[in-house]
């Protein structure tokens, strides 16, 4: 496989910032969140009300530092081969040619997110979009958000018609630990899930704690949580 550095296409977005959300944006006229939220959306709403709404700052515990520097670990290591390309260049070259690429951005302004694919394979047959993980358990939240990948990719490739598969690996090795296509069902799923989200940003649906003490016992933000 030929590995492509994609550049970003962040800036063909008019982007504004929401006024009461951090990090939401607003791109045409909708609200747009990171993927990556999805996994705290999974482990308890309450913590993006007291991140993102409330703004309260807690650190990085260093399970995070740790896999932030085995993701960069990653990512430069594979700059150290790759070409830069642009993502309809390497869309082309794909349907002859395997190719892998790492950190690829995606949106969607229609499903209202954005974030960073860890890596792309592009094969002439499908498409495998990878979110590494540090274990090997699928939750619900990590599996809600690769396919939120796949659905920002599906936008972003318009009318070519090969496959679509999600799949979570062990960070730092190949194991692919769960996969799935993303097919119509999937895909109604986590639109479902999208539509909750918008529901919580827009004030129509509440923001519900976890019951499991257990997430509390290890929350970061605990101290300020009127729940714990
Ligand atoms: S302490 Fe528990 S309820 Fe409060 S934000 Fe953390 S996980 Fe959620």
């Amino acid at each position: 496989m030929e590995n492509k550095l994609i550049q970003s296409n962040a800036e063909d977005y008019d982007i504004e910032k929401h006024p009461n959300i951090k990090g939401v944006q607003i791109i045409e006229g909708k609200n747009n969140f990171p993927i990556s939220w999805l996994n705290q959306q999974g482990y308890c709403e309450y913590q993006i009300y007291l991140q993102y709404f409330k703004d309260i700052k807690v650190g990085a515990t260093a399970a995070m530092k740790q896999g932030t520097a085995v993701h960069n670990e990653l990512e430069n290591k594979f700059k150290e081969t790759a070409e830069v390309a642009s993502f309809e260049d390497v869309m082309e070259m794909s349907k002859e040619t395997a190719t892998i690429s790492r950190e690829v951005f995606v949106i969607s302004p229609e499903n209202g997110i954005r974030g960073f694919i860890d890596e792309i394979q592009m094969t002439p047959t499908e498409f495998i979009i990878i979110d590494d993980k540090p274990g090997t358990t699928p939750y619900n939240s990590t599996i809600n958000q690769v396919r939120a990948y796949c659905l920002a990719f599906k936008e972003l490739i318009g009318d070519d018609t090969r496959k679509i598969r999600g799949a979570l690996r062990q960070r730092g090795t190949d194991n692919i630990f769960w996969s799935e296509e993303f097919n119509e069902d999937v895909e109604k799923s986590i639109k479902f899930v999208l539509d909750r989200m918008e529901g919580l940003f827009n004030g129509t649906k509440p923001f519900i704690p976890t019951k499991n003490k257990n997430k509390c016992r290890s929350c970061r933000y605990q101290s300020y949580c009127e729940h714990f």
